[in-house]
C-alpha cells in the first residue's frame, strides 16, 4: 500500500488521530522498522490480518468482528468515553465496503479535522493537536 495510507490501521483505528502519530509511530499500517513504537509488530490483530489472512483490513474478513478484535479493541474500556474511537469502529469501518480506499481515507481525514484551524483532532481527549479546540465524538 502507498505510505499515505499508513494512518489506516488494519483494525479500523485512524492512526492520524493518535497522539503518538508522527512522534514515535508512523501508523500501524507502516512496515518501516525505523520507528520507536514497537508494539505493533506483536499486535495480534495486525498479525492476523496482514500475515495470517493476508488482508489489508479486518473489515474484509468474513469473521469480523472476531473474538480477537473484540477482546483486544472493540470491547475494551466500554464505559470510558475516551475510547469511543474504538467502540465506533464497526459503524465506521463498514463504509470501506462501499467506498474506495481513497474515498475512505479522505472521509477519515475530514472526520478528524478541526473545524477551527484545519488541524487534526486527536482521540482520547477529542481535541485539536494544533489549537486545542474540542470536537465532540458524536460530531466526528
Ligand atoms: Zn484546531
Amino acid at each position: 500500500m502507498k505510505n499515505e495510507f499508513d494512518t489506516l490501521a488494519p483494525c479500523g483505528v485512524y492512526c492520524g488521530a493518535c497522539p503518538s502519530f508522527d512522534k514515535t509511530c508512523k501508523g500501524c499500517a507502516s512496515d518501516d522498522k525505523e520507528q520507536d513504537r514497537c508494539s505493533k509488530w506483536n499486535c495480534k490483530i495486525r498479525n492476523c490480518c496482514y500475515n495470517e489472512k493476508k488482508l489489508s483490513f479486518c473489515i474484509k474478513c468474513d469473521q469480523f468482528p472476531c473474538k480477537v478484535i473484540n477482546k483486544k479493541l472493540l470491547n475494551t474500556h466500554r464505559n470510558d468515553p475516551r475510547f469511543t474511537y474504538r467502540h465506533e469502529i464497526p459503524d465506521i469501518f463498514i463504509k470501506l465496503k462501499i467506498m474506495s480506499l481513497d474515498e475512505y481515507f479522505n472521509f477519515q481525514i475530514q472526520r478528524w479535522k478541526c473545524d477551527s484551524c484545519g488541524g487534526t483532532i486527536q482521540f482520547y481527549l477529542y481535541k485539536c493537536k494544533n489549537c486545542g479546540e474540542e470536537k465532540m465524538i458524536n460530531q466526528i
